[in-house]
């Protein structure tokens, strides 16, 4: 599907898709491979050892190169394994600028593996764009960032990071996990490299684990190919499939992700025993005018504090939804609830999560698209 011009909701069922060369099959089968054969020594299709090529997952690259305005795509086991690849492009000396309220296995991976290499990471509030420039010197390579951010739906200007990263020649690294293609395109926007952890709304329905690259530039996409077959983090062409499958119904499921969002940011806000609720939907949110500017909704993710910020009230909630159901992840048709100090964010120090916002009794939601009524009967009778 070469024409570029199809609108969003087209691309999700048609991109990188086209008919099995060998039956007609209308959805790209699942080729369970790992090799393929050759006439003589060079003379093959394409393929030729499924680490470094496999139809399904090409047809997927394709796909979501596709769907975020990029003109590559690279897929990796999951987005820890895309996250690794990228930070592979730097070496020892390198900085890097990452928002100081990201994902916590992000954190973890620069401060305990990548740290270990000689790279170092400045960890800063994004809120506003210009801190960056404060950060910036010789030795910077990346600014690395993700919005809205999790769990404290944070959101980060992409346009003005992308002027800053052109300004001093920085590569850009944007993890739209959160908003998926759906609601923001950071290659638009600025971004070098858009990141996915695919495990969530692009997969949406919670059964892979799986990381994705976007990219427009050539020569970068050759180096992240290069780390993506040497170090063959590669995703299995089974889960290739499932996200393929997954994206063909993102819009639908966002639309309504949205909507559910919405109105039970609002059930939240109005209840005597909600403290504060994180939602970047609302027109008092700090940076409410930036995501309306990038973004084209708001999306399901909400997290919001107890008015007692009593850890007993925050675990009673925790442990009395019956359709949210506590577990770690995001973006799956089911309903989730965490609690992101001893779940998702457990491996960032008490201290550090603290002086970032991330109180100890913070819960966070992943609004499934199940009936909202339900939904919000539900929390009402675990909160009380
Ligand atoms: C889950 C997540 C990741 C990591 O992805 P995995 O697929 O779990 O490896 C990275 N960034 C964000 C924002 C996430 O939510």
């Amino acid at each position: 599907m070469e024409n570029k011009n199809y609108k969003l909701a087209t691309k999700l069922i048609h991109a990188g898709v086209e008919p099995d060369p060998s039956t007609g099959a209308i959805m790209t089968p699942i080729y369970q491979t790992s090799t393929y054969v050759q006439a003589a020594p060079g003379d093959h299709k394409g393929y030729e050892y499924a680490r470094t090529q496999n139809p399904t997952r090409t047809a997927l690259q394709n796909a979501l190169a596709a769907i975020e305005n990029g003109k590559y795509g690279l897929c990796f086991g999951s987005g820890m394994a895309a996250t690794d690849a990228v930070a592979k492009l730097l070496q020892p000396g390198d900085e890097v600028i990452v928002a100081n309220d990201l994902y916590g296995g992000t954190y973890r991976i620069f401060t305990k593996v990548f740290a270990n290499y000689g790279i170092k990471f400045h960890f800063i509030d994004m809120s506003n764009a210009e801190n960056i420039r404060g950060y910036i010197n010789e030795k910077t390579k990346m600014i690395w960032t993700e919005t809205p951010t999790n769990p404290l739906l944070n959101i980060v200007d992409i346009a003005a990071c992308g002027i800053i990263a052109k300004e001093h020649k920085l590569l850009l690294v944007v993890d739209n996990t959160f908003a998926s293609p759906y609601l923001q395109n950071p290659l638009d926007q600025g971004a070098d490299i858009v990141l996915h952890s695919a495990t969530k709304y692009l997969g949406g329905h919670s059964d892979v684990v799986h990381g994705a690259l976007i990219m427009n530039d050539a020569a970068l996409e050759e180096k992240l190919r290069f780390i993506q077959n040497s170090c063959g983090a590669v995703p299995g062409p089974h889960d290739c499939w499932l996200v393929l499958r997954g994206i063909k119904t993102l819009h639908v499921r966002m639309q309504r992700h949205c909507e559910n969002g919405e109105k039970i940011a609002n059930y939240l806000r109005n209840h005597p025993k909600v403290g504060k609720v994180y939602w970047c939907g609302f027109e008092d949110h700090p940076n409410h005018d930036i995501a309306k500017k990038q973004m084209r909704g708001f999306g399901g993710m909400i997290s919001f504090t107890l008015k007692s910020d009593s850890m007993d009230d925050a675990m009673h909630v925790l442990k009395n939804t019956q359709l949210f159901a506590l577990a770690e992840s995001l973006g799956g048709v089911e309903s989730l609830i965490g609690h992101p100090a001893s779940m998702t964010h457990g491996s960032i120090p008490r201290e550090e999560r603290i002086k970032n916002g991330l109180a100890d009794s913070l819960i966070r939601l992943s609004v499934g698209i199940e009936d909202v009524d339900d939904l919000i009967a539900d929390l009402a009778q675990a909160i009380g």
